[in-house]
């Protein structure tokens, strides 16, 4: 079988491999620990292979979609190898040791899959809830696996992108909403009246008051008792597991669009794929929780900056320290993921295993607590985590005196109640045993006392225990006084009972039902002893994660030659030798060498304009900054020699239309949209990446408004921005624009080949190098030949007329427009406020309404 599997897997080549066996679809080696950890599902052992045990893990048939979609969501692609042909035809072929023929009959990857609605629906986990008031807008979102639950407190403008961040599974909007677009289901206005939310989230907690869960708004209200009111719906009335919930406010993180996500790929590629986003790239975390919690983390990068500094100093000590880094990661990696077992259990799905996973999860997680508490000055974080890691001690002792080491999944063949928990349940067990022996003792003098030596005692579901022996030799079994009595004539065989083996079945059979109902009433309060802790271990589980991802921060930090960002008070952003973690990666890969560069922003050079020929490197210097200020907000290390910055509000990034036709709106259309909502938005503490702003549309008019772009955003919103243009034009744009400075991606030509460097140097573009490039990309040499002519006379041409920006040095400055537009909006307020409307005569206010027009 083994071999089979292995010749299969080497076809499926970087495929997880669903093996069918039977009812099941199997994974073996690094396959079943990769999908056992996305799936949560759990990780056995079977068989031994070149001396070890082999890691596997299952999936029941019938549920498979399920399991393939979180698979595919979560990055992997899936070959499924099916059997082809039926035992009994392999027997036939083969004999009793057949092996079924198997084949990979579908490989499924993010690609090819078409049931996106199903993706969807199982994927993510929060479900959310959108409350409206007077006064402002707040989403409540509940994660039912983990019990997680929170209230953002929001406004009308960033619930878009609140949302986007999110990723919500389900959406939940009332009648009537202002977020038609934004709701996957809709529901009464009656369950999102803040009067009612409150009451129905204080029954929930069995609280007086919610004041000790922080302060609600009106909306924080209804948005969290709309919510719950929606679990109830779903649930029919029994509530699944959830927190007190949390509430914040949507200013505490910093604001990222759904464009901006989309263009970053913060946390799943432009794919859709979890690979090749900057949450892959930077993720070392070895547990589910903690990935869980990585991803919040990048997803909403924190506006606290005694926050981040918080988490900041813990990742710093585990990267300054690796042998307790070592430790900590190796300690986690062995943790089973208790919140989920907790879930589980909370929601009435739980198993015995699930107990098993708390008792191993909260043993673990005191051992680390007490080898954390061990050293010395811990930093502030840590202080607050390790404490929250023990307290256990008495669910532990108990968990552990109650059950087996290893409790099964299934519960209804009893076994995991441990020798010596339960006398009662001991002595039940002790009977059934006893009788198992009296029985083959009985066994044994049946057949002295018949001379039979095949005479068997036997155990099935019609007959319970029961004597057979072959029919040849019944006959004296048969006889009146023989002491048994008939039940069943068989082919070959003849049944008969005994009134002792009775006597003795029936004991035997009473204590094992009664063990399985003591096991079972074990099991239900086993069960409700943990979930009475549930606060404190989902607090527990809470820590564990925060552990995971700064030590899997720090690990990433040391791998990378990463350096610790310092957080100042001014708009700057200061890096130096700055990478981008996506684009490097790949280049190694490759066996190339990513090039470090510098970005510089401050109060006088806050915008910069960078030029250079295509592919010399413009978007991913662009991006690296985004994801460099991303990365610092989440507490992370950031891929820099140094990195200095002061906190980013808004960020924003957006790239010229091209290829992205298939959101249905014309591009350019695309394009101008999400440039309007920059420049209503942007502040001057936001950072804002534009490549190649404008592309989507005819030269002239491109350049027009890539220049009045630049001007808004240096004049209106003067927040910290890179600009990356190919219109050589653009450049002039620094006499004007006092804040602008001009960088460009070094190229150079080396024997008629263009070497493209991936540096930024201070200075305008020398040359566009587009004929160099296009000649790189292989355009024929004729071709080439041709454009250089048309080239050639184009430029004697721009020479004579000044070319398409010939002109633009006369245009008044963006500054004097602007600050025109204001004086005469201040002429026709005042001239306005001079009116007595009632006073007013017909003629006399036809006068005045031309007078106004006159004035506009
Ligand atoms: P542009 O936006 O100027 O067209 P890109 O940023 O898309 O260029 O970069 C083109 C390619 O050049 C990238 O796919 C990458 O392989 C390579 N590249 C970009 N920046 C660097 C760098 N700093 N070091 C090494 N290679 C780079």
């Amino acid at each position: 079988m083994m071999a089979q599997y292995l010749a299969l897997k080497a076809e499926a080549e970087d495929c997880l491999l669903f093996y069918r066996m039977g009812d099941f679809f199997e994974l073996f080696f690094d396959d079943a620990k990769i999908a056992s950890g996305v799936l949560d599902i759990a990780l056995t052992a079977r068989g031994e292979h070149d001396g070890e045990r082999i890691p596997m893990c299952g999936v029941p048939v019938h549920a498979m979609d399920g399991y393939l979609a979180r698979l595919i969501k979560a990055g992997h692609r899936v070959a499924v190898a099916e059997q082809t042909e039926s035992p009994e035809a392999a027997r036939k072929r083969m004999g009793s040791k057949a092996l079924v023929n198997r084949a990979i009959v579908r490989v499924v990857t993010a690609g090819t899959l078409t049931e996106e609605a199903l993706l969807d629906s199982r994927s993510a986990n929060w479900c959310v809830a959108i409350g409206e008031a007077a006064a402002g807008v707040a989403i409540a979102c509940a994660d039912i696996s983990t019990g997680r639950f929170e209230v953002i407190e929001s406004d009308y403008e960033r619930v878009g992108a609140e949302i986007a961040r999110l990723k919500p599974a389900e959406t939940i909007v009332c009648d009537g909403t202002a977020f038609p677009d934004l709701g996957t289901a809709t529901r009464p206005k009656a369950d999102f009246e803040s009067s009612g939310g409150e009451a129905r989230l204080k029954r929930l907690f069995g609280v007086a008051t919610l004041d000790g869960f922080g302060s609600f708004s009106r909306g924080g209200l209804a948005a969290a008792g709309g919510l719950v009111a929606y679990l109830e719906h779903t649930a029919k009335g029994s509530l699944p597991f959830l927190r007190p919930p949390r509430v914040s406010r949507t200013d505490a993180a910093m604001a990222i669009d759904a464009a901006t996500r989309e263009s970053l790929e913060l946390c799943v590629s432009q794919s859709g794929a979890r690979k090749g986003s900057l949450l892959d790239s930077v993720d070392r975390t070895v547990t589910g929780a903690g990935a869980r919690l990585l991803g919040q983390d990048i997803a909403a990068p924190l506006m606290d900056r005694g926050a981040v500094e918080a988490r900041l100093d813990l990742v710093q000590r585990f990267h300054d320290d690796p042998g307790l880094r070592d430790m900590v990661r190796g300690s986690l990696r062995a943790l089973p993921d208790i919140g989920r077992a907790l879930g589980r259990l909370a929601a009435g799905r739980g198993s015995p295993r699930d107990l098993g996973q708390l008792r191993d999860g909260l043993d673990g997680a005191w051992r680390l607590g007490e080898r954390l508490d061990a050293i010395g000055t811990p930093p502030p974080l840590l202080a607050e985590l390790a404490p929250q890691l023990r307290g256990h001690g008495a669910l532990i002792d108990l968990l552990a005196r109650a059950l087996v080491p290893e409790p099964p999944i299934d519960a209804s063949n009893g076994g995991y109640v441990a020798e010596g928990y339960d006398a009662a349940l001991d002595h039940l067990r002790d009977t059934g045993a006893g009788g198992r022996r009296a029985i083959a003792a009985l066994e044994a003098e049946y057949r002295t006392r018949t001379g039979i030596t095949a005479l068997k005692v036997r155990h099935n579901g019609v007959l319970g225990y029961h004597i057979e022996v072959p029919a040849r030799v019944a006959d004296s079994l048969m006889k009146p006084d023989s002491g048994f009595t008939h039940r069943q004539t068989l082919a070959g065989v003849v049944r008969f009972n005994a009134p002792d083996l009775h006597d003795v079945a029936i004991k035997v059979t009473q204590a094992g039902a009664h063990a399985l109902t003591a096991e079972a009433a074990h099991l239900e309060d086993l069960t409700a002893r943990g979930l009475e802790r549930r606060e404190a271990v989902a607090a527990t589980a809470d820590a564990l994660a925060r552990i995971d991802v700064a030590t899997a921060l720090a690990e990433r930090a040391a791998e990378g030659g990463w350096a610790r960002p310092a957080l100042v008070d001014h708009a700057c952003f200061d890096i130096a030798g700055g990478r981008h973690p996506v684009v490097e990666d790949a280049i190694a890969r490759s066996g190339g060498r990513f090039v470090a560069n510098d970005c510089k922003l401050s109060e006088d050079s806050r915008l910069w304009l960078v030029t250079g020929p295509n592919m010399g490197g413009k978007s991913t210097f662009l991006r690296q900054n985004a994801l460099i200020a991303v990365l610092a907000q989440a507490g992370s290390y950031v891929p820099a020699t140094a990195a200095t910055l002061g906190l980013v509000d808004r960020l924003f990034s957006r790239v010229g239309a091209s290829d992205n036709l298939a959101r249905g709106r014309s591009t350019f259309m695309v394009e101008m949209v999400e440039t309007a909502a920059i420049l209503a938005q942007a502040t001057p503490r936001s950072f804002v990446i534009l490549d190649e702003v404008g592309r989507g549309t005819s030269t002239y008019d491109g350049l027009a408004i890539a220049w009045a772009v630049v001007e808004a955003i240096h004049e209106d919103n003067r927040c910290r921005c890179l600009f990356a243009t190919h219109y050589h034009e653009l450049t002039r744009l620094a006499e004007r624009c006092d804040a602008l400075t001009l960088h460009n991606v070094r190229a150079r030509e080396y024997k008629g080949e263009l070497v493209l460097l991936h540096e930024v140097a201070d200075g305008p573009a020398d040359r566009s190098y587009g004929l160099a490039v296009a000649r790189l990309a292989g355009l024929p040499p004729a071709t080439i030949k041709r454009a250089k002519s048309v080239l050639d006379k184009l430029e004697a041409g721009r020479a004579r007329t000044g070319g398409i920006a010939a002109g633009l040095d006369d245009l008044p400055l963006f500054a004097s427009i602007a600050q025109a537009e204001v004086e005469k909006v201040d002429t026709l307020r005042a001239e306005l406020e001079t009116l007595d409307v009632d006073a007013l005569s017909p003629r006399e206010a036809l006068d005045a309404l031309y007078r106004l027009k006159g004035l506009a």
